[in-house]
């Protein structure tokens, strides 16, 4: 147990909507899950590069699987509740690779719960919020990341049916999905032709193969062919050709819970330096004594609060309905290069032991890498900052 919990500077003031009673009640139950459930067993599941099922099934009988979705798909609370899960999970022992694994949900249901009909709420969104589904978000393909409207994996309509042929790349719990939240091209070239079909993974024509990865090793990451698959037209979420608006509307609540799981992991690794810096000794004192080392994590602490404070108050805009689309570019940017800056100095100040398997530290460094590429790479925010700069012309 790290020396976060309830960590004053992690849980705001008194006064803010991250401690409200309900939230701090909220914090302490997923710091409990996270120290029973989830610690001791992590370096197990890293071996086995997955989570395990019953590890869903869990969350969501405590209700953390739901927070967030509109009450209508039967959630509860806001998008703040479920980046709070995630903070606190990284900052009691966790990781960002296990809140990509088990919070997947978290990218592929959204678009079913808000335009998704109530067969559709009622067949994918209450048992992946409840745990008893996986869930997950295809849309990178092998020729297309980045540049979504690019998207190639073709659905043909034949009668109630759509027929797919395609394959995506890098798609987290791809391995162990039931369904596959997964954007298609129904129409001609561009963001235009692009929809949203749920494709269940046991359909004839689907194959999926594991991915091998530096981080985020307890969340399995997969390729998946679609060949002649036969999927009911019944599954289409919302009408022909509004799949890339949705899939963009539902990146905002992705970056920032990208930034949040970025931040929680600074804070997360200067905890963990503080201990280990009162406890080193080396020359006859502790590191801690050393002028140098105090300085660098005074950094480090400064980096992790200064981007906590900034995507708190990103995201509590975005939740009023402000503009953000600026400043939650800006907001995954901060987040993300506080995140490697401190981890990179975690790790050198832990020594060879920062740079032993097992070592948590070791761990949050090579996670810490994805969340910089994922959910829109540093490149790609700083495109979106600089277009509403006015530098597009
Ligand atoms: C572990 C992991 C999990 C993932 N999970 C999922 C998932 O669940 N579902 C899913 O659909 N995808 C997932 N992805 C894919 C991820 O979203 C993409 O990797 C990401 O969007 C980048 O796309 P790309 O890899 O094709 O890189 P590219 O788009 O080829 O970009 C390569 C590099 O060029 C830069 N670049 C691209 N275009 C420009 C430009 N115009 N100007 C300047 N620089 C540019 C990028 O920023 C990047 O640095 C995952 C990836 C990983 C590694």
């Amino acid at each position: 147990m790290g020396s976060s919990e309830g960590h004053p500077r992690c849980s705001g003031s008194a006064h803010d909507a991250w401690s409200t009673p309900e939230r701090r009640a909220l914090r302490e139950l997923v710091a409990d899950f996270t120290a029973r459930e989830i610690v001791p067993h992590l370096d197990r599941w890293e071996d086995e590069g997955a989570l395990p099922r019953s590890l869903h099934e869990r969350a969501g009988a405590l209700g953390l699987l739901e927070l967030g979705f509109p009450a209508a798909a039967g959630g509860v609370g806001e998008h703040l509740d479920a980046c709070l899960v995630a903070e606190q999970l990284i900052l009691s022992g966790g990781s960002s690779g296990v809140c990509a694994g088990l919070f997947t949900h978290g990218i592929g249901v959204p678009h079913i719960a808000t335009a998704g009909d109530p067969d559709q709420i009622a067949r994918f969104v209450a048992p992946a919020l409840a745990g008893r589904a996986i869930s997950a978000l295809g849309i990178t393909e092998p020729e297309a990341g980045s540049d979504v409207a690019a998207i190639s994996t073709r659905a043909r309509r034949e009668g109630d049916e759509y027929v797919v042929d395609g394959a995506k790349t890098f798609i987290t719990s791809g391995t162990r999905a039931d369904f596959v939240t997964t954007a298609v091209r129904t129409g001609g070239a561009g963001h235009r032709g692009i929809s949203l079909l749920v494709i269940e993974t046991d359909r004839p024509g689907v194959s999926r193969s594991r991915l091998r990865k530096m981080g985020w090793h307890c969340s399995d990451t997969a390729e998946l062919r679609f060949d002649g698959v036969r999927v009911p037209a019944a599954n289409l979420v919302g009408a022909e050709g509004t799949g890339f608006r949705q899939i963009m509307v539902n990146f905002a609540a992705e970056r920032l819970s990208m930034a949040v799981q970025a931040y929680a992991t600074a804070q997360r690794c200067v905890d963990l330096t503080i201990a280990w810096a009162r406890s080193r000794r080396t020359f006859g004192s502790a590191l801690a004594q050393r002028q140098v080392v105090r300085h660098q994590i005074a950094g480090m602490a400064r980096e992790a609060t200064v981007a906590r404070t900034y995507v708190r108050d990103v995201l509590a805009r975005w939740q009023a309905g402000e503009d953000v689309v600026t400043e939650l570019a800006m907001a995954k940017n901060t987040a993300v290069a506080a995140c490697d800056a401190v981890v990179d100095r975690a790790v050198q100040l832990h020594g060879g032991m920062g740079y032993m398997h097992g070592a948590e530290v070791e761990r949050h460094y090579r996670d810490a890498r994805i969340l910089g590429i994922g959910g829109g790479a540093t490149e790609i925010m700083d495109e979106v900052v600089a277009g509403r700069l006015g530098l597009d012309g």
